[in-house]
């Protein structure tokens, strides 16, 4: 069950959609409208979480540079400039971090870098 990011509650109604056309609920008690992506790490980032998870693996997983990754994103048609794709990389790198065994973050469809 989806509950209210800030104040954990189930929320009191449902409230229309967003501008992404998400659903969107209005909490009562704490007075907010959130949706179910309200609470994730990506909230509030204007590229789509699978996005930056693949920008962050890329960099971290096959050493490239940070415009290496901002080329393999244009070529997907994304237009990032460099300076985003570092401040995700700082950002989300820590948190995204993995070993073998680990298991992989999943992206959704963009797949592994072409071999250049
Ligand atoms: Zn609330």
């Amino acid at each position: 069950m989806i509950t209210c990011p800030t104040c954990e509650r189930p929320p009191t109604k449902r409230d229309g959609r967003d501008h992404r056309d998400r659903q969107s609920y209005a909490c009562g008690p704490c007075r907010r409208d959130f949706t179910a992506g309200s609470s994730s790490i990506f909230a509030g980032y204007r590229w789509p979480a699978e996005v930056i998870l693949a920008a962050v693996r890329w960099y971290l997983s096959y050493s490239l540079s940070i415009r290496q990754v901002t080329e393999l994103l244009a070529e997907r048609g994304i237009d990032v400039s460099p300076r985003t794709v570092l401040t995700w990389a700082h950002s989300f790198g820590p948190q995204l971090c993995w070993r073998p065994g680990d298991g992989v973050p999943k992206g959704k469809g963009l797949g592994a870098p072409a071999a250049t």
